[in-house]
């Protein structure tokens, strides 16, 4: 039983292994950097797609806001018009009351004498003075019809203003909304907006990187270095080395000669220190045939005068970047070989002494992948080749 698994286990292991390693090894085609063209052409047609749907969201959005405030407006206004009415027939009221009140009290002393009767009402006679007394019971009868007509009258209005009260706080409610979400799309497009030339950026250099291979004679399913833009390829036999000067029988060598280690791989240090006690300008010499790949000192996040070697190890890429130089012996596309003079030994970047700082990758360079994270984990420890 326990023999089973471990059986089990050992096939599964090599099946990861043929499975995993042709996929790890497999270097870049020009066809994958057609493809990243493709790919960052299609994200900045999406985004500027993104772009000008959100800007006409926006407008909708900026033309409802419009709306709703106009209908405020409109409520605000038949509000105040209800108000008006109801101010109206609380004075018509007030109007009529002090009109009865006055003409009661015009009957009243109308009882109280004849003499008062025909001072107040001027009657001539007794018939005239009963029409009259009837005209004023008529009309005090009328007044407080009206009153009663204004009272419900009044009443409706003020039921009609809670009304729009109400949907007046509906409607401020509804505005809110609205500018909340206009915010939201401006704050999206700002975003989209932020993003368009970083992607601008990735099309430029991916573009550049399909011309360049192109020149070079690359078609659409060459691998770069091995089909095309052919690297040399390293072997252990080389002609006239200086003395002193030993290659490994897989054609890899230290970068300088003599100078000691000064920190080792590993522990977080992604590469091999190299140093002569301090002392600045010492020729570096490229660990193995290739092609230069890179110089220059945009690459790290320091500033680092670097350069980069591609070399191909029977049909591997392996990389190899020298940092911190104080200048540069090579320029891109140079092919070079162990006696070749890359550079000299400096302190340029994140460094506090001159050094050289060796860093080595299978399969991927420092531009050959897509993130950082990537490319670190094709990071070895530079030993795994130079091996003497
Ligand atoms: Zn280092």
């Amino acid at each position: 039983m326990k023999n089973k698994v471990i059986t089990i286990t050992s096939f599964l292991i090599i099946l990861f292994a043929f499975v995993a390693l042709p996929k790890d090894v497999s270097a870049v085609t020009l066809k994958q950097y057609e493809e990243d063209v493709n790919k960052y052409v299609n994200e900045l047609k999406e985004k500027e797609s993104k772009l000008a749907k959100s800007k006409e969201e926006v407008e909708q959005v900026k033309k409802n806001i419009a709306t709703i405030e106009s209908q405020i407006t409109e409520t605000t206004n038949n509000i105040k018009t209800l108000e008006d009415e109801i101010d109206k027939s609380n004075k018509e009221i007030d109007n009529k009351k002090e009109q009865s009140k006055k003409i009661i009290k015009y009957y009243q002393i109308m009882n109280e004498g004849e003499s008062y009767i025909e001072y107040i009402f001027g009657a001539t006679s007794i018939t005239d003075m009963i029409y009259r007394m009837s005209v004023v019971e008529q009309l005090t009868d009328y007044n407080q019809k009206v009153v009663k007509e204004l009272t419900d009258l009044i009443n409706k209005n003020k039921a009609k203003k809670e009304e729009l009260a109400k949907k007046q706080e509906e409607l401020s409610k509804l505005k809110k909304n609205l500018q909340s979400e206009k915010e939201r799309i401006e704050q999206n497009i700002l975003s989209i907006e932020g993003t368009i030339p970083n992607t601008k950026d990735s099309i430029k250099a991916s573009q550049s990187k399909v011309d360049y291979y192109k020149a070079k004679g690359c078609k659409s399913n060459d691998v770069i270095g091995i089909d095309c833009a052919v690297v040399p390829k390293v072997s252990g036999s080389s002609s006239s080395l200086p003395p002193g000067v030993t290659v490994g029988p897989n054609g890899f060598r230290l970068p300088i000669v003599g100078g000691r280690i000064s920190q080792g791989y590993g522990g977080g240090h992604k590469g091999v220190d190299f140093s002569f006690w301090g002392r600045c300008g010492e020729p570096i010499y490229a660990v193995a045939a290739g092609t230069v790949y890179y110089v220059g000192s945009g690459k790290d996040n320091y500033g680092a005068k670097m350069v980069l070697i591609v070399h191909n190890v029977n049909g591997r890429l392996v990389f190899s970047q020298y940092a911190h130089l104080q200048g540069y012996n090579v320029s891109e596309g140079q092919n070079v070989d162990v006696n070749t003079v890359i550079g000299y030994m400096g302190s340029t970047g994140y460094s506090s002494g001159c050094h050289l700082h060796l860093e080595m990758s299978n399969d991927y360079g420092w531009d050959y992948n897509a993130s950082y994270n990537t490319y670190i984990k094709h990071i070895v420890s530079p030993f795994t080749y130079i091996q003497l």
